[in-house]
């Protein structure tokens, strides 16, 4: 059924709850036209006895600093958008979601200067599996290196996770798909391999790991939670400049992203990489991070907040 006309649950609409179908905006919301807006991708996930949003602190944090980025104003605390979402799991009875809060401006004007408009934020929460495909989280995916540039650091800014960088992303992604590839792999302007289209990279060989810098790519919580993982662990992960040929000829290399959670990639411009398969490195810091998101291991609860139906 089409996202759109469910007939069960709630949005979180500027503090009010709104009956799914209801959760509506007027034709000339000026986000709409432009782009201007935040958002955040959040994850909830149900363990042996409750369930628990991963990070939800982070992704909050986040969105303050994406809308801080593109200047502006977020009328609601922290506090009040981190009790929304747990609510709105609540209300909507999910033991596991796929979250989405999203600050944007109003219709009062169409103009290009946002000073004047009102900041309006919403916060659906669904059902909604893995992104790129369960089989291929054990798998792998194909990617391809895409002919569009990652968004230049002084164009739309990296850091923010903000609507209007996605049309690069989105270019990306239908090439990618046209081209019979699952996922598109962006280089920066210099050429250097940034990101997929909305998730972090990573590469091993010889039992290293190697991440890009965060120069033009989004500073992921996944890429981080998966720095942690490694590091405590003992590995090493180097943040680096990476280019597309270090990954042809990598021992494994995998995408993060709350939506994509750790899948790995098997071929990059139709070269197979290393076995083909899902390494072994990958495949360990992907059952680690399941393992983590589902609340069953305790070193980190920090990361979850926990709630039940
Ligand atoms: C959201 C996003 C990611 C992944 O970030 P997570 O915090 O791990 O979900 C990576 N790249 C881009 C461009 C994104 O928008």
């Amino acid at each position: 059924m089409s996202l759109e006309n469910r007939d069960f649950g709630e949005i979180w609409m500027d503090g009010k709850y709104v009956p799914w179908q209801e959760a509506k905006v007027h034709a000339l919301t000026n986000t709409l036209h432009y782009g201007a807006g935040v958002f955040e991708g959040v994850r909830a996930y149900e363990s042996d006895k409750d369930s628990s949003i991963f990070r939800m602190h982070d992704h909050t944090n986040r969105l303050f600093q994406s809308a801080h980025i593109i200047g502006m104003k977020i009328p609601y605390t922290k506090k009040e958008i981190n009790d929304a979402q747990i609510e709105i799991l609540k209300r909507n009875k999910l033991k596991s979601a796929y979250i989405r809060p999203m600050a944007y401006y109003g219709g009062e004007a169409l103009g290009l200067l946002m000073n004047k408009l009102s900041v309006r934020v919403m916060i659906a929460a669904w059902d909604w599996g893995s992104y790129l495909g369960e089989e291929n989280l054990i798998h792998g995916i194909k990617v391809g290196t895409s002919s569009y540039t990652r968004n230049h650091v002084n164009s739309v800014l990296s850091k923010a996770k903000a609507n209007g960088n996605y049309l690069n992303s989105i270019m990306a992604r239908q090439e990618a798909v046209h081209n019979g590839h699952q996922e598109a792999l962006l280089l920066d302007h210099q050429g250097y391999v940034a990101e997929g289209s909305g998730e972090n990279i990573f590469v091993v060989k010889d039992g290293k790991i190697y991440t890009p810098t965060l120069t033009s790519a989004l500073a992921g919580i996944t890429r981080d939670t998966i720095i942690h993982i490694a590091q405590n662990q003992g590995m090493e992960v180097k943040e680096i400049q990476i280019t597309r040929d270090m990954i042809y000829i990598a021992d494994e290399a995998f995408f993060t992203g709350t939506a994509a959670e750790v899948t790995p990639i098997r071929e990059l411009d139709g070269r197979t990489i290393g076995s083909g398969k899902r390494g072994e490195i990958t495949e360990h810091l992907q059952k680690t991070y399941f393992s983590i998101v589902k609340g069953k291991m305790p070193d980190y609860e920090k990361y979850l907040t926990r709630y039940s139906i």
